[in-house]
């Protein structure tokens, strides 16, 4: 059985929006609804949506009931950091479920195959996440923003989301993190990687499976959405 953590608890300042970032309008739906929809749809047995405390009755009356996600069956409050948002939400989990997908609710264009493909992975690997080849050459570069190092391109991935896991080595990593007052982490599958030595598979998102950060984003997912 598959726990889906869908994060709407940030509070978006990149945005530059009076509106949190999940509740932005994107071709006359909120943001959040495109990953909801796409969750609800899907074999996963059960949808933890995590937000701000302050959001909560909104999200509750004018997403969850208002488009019957009926798969959501926790709304809990996010953290300061994401980590902390995770945490609160891998604990609201039903505890049967063996499979925990850990998801952006700022990416609007997962789908369905990177749903199921990711739970496969992590039956057979434990951990996964869905990602992509960079196109672009990266540069690692100093303070003064001079090139100091040019990777092999062809070893790179952007990283994504869903991230899936195992219960217990998701669990067993945010315990560790928490017992080592040096844990700051962006992604969770960097935490598996750094505090249990579990290897992280990568498997096929999309180009389109991007994260909305900033204004210029809704027009690039409006246009994604009008191609789809
Ligand atoms: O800030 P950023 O875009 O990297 O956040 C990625 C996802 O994590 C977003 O969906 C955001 O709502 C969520 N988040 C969260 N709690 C935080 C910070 C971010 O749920 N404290």
């Amino acid at each position: 059985m598959v726990s889906a953590i869908v994060l709407a608890g940030g509070s978006g300042s990149r945005m530059k929006s009076d509106k949190a970032k999940q509740f932005i309008e994107v071709d006359g739906k909120p943001l959040i609804y495109y990953a909801l929809r796409t969750f609800e749809a899907s074999v996963v047995d059960e949808i933890i949506l995590v937000t701000r405390q302050q959001d909560i009755p909104f999200m509750r009356e004018e997403i969850v009931k208002k488009f019957s996600f009926n798969k959501v069956r926790r709304i809990v409050a996010g953290g300061k950091e994401r980590y902390d948002s995770v945490e609160n939400g891998i604990k609201a989990c039903d505890k049967r479920n063996q499979i925990i997908m850990i998801h952006d609710g700022a990416r609007p264009f997962v789908t369905n195959a990177m749903i199921l493909s990711s739970i496969s992975a992590a039956r057979r690997y434990k951990a996964c996440t869905v990602g992509m080849p960079v196109k672009d050459t990266i540069k690692v570069v100093d303070a003064e923003g001079f090139g100091i190092d040019t990777p092999d391109r062809s070893s790179l991935y952007m990283i994504q989301t869903p991230q899936t896991f195992d219960r217990s080595v998701i669990q067993e990593a945010y315990s560790r993190m928490r017992a080592d007052s040096k844990g700051n982490v962006t992604d969770d599958t960097m935490l598996v990687e750094k505090y249990l030595d579990q290897k992280v598979k990568v498997i096929e998102g999309s180009y389109s499976n991007i994260k909305i950060t900033t204004p210029d984003d809704i027009p690039l997912a409006e246009a994604i959405l009008g191609a789809m």
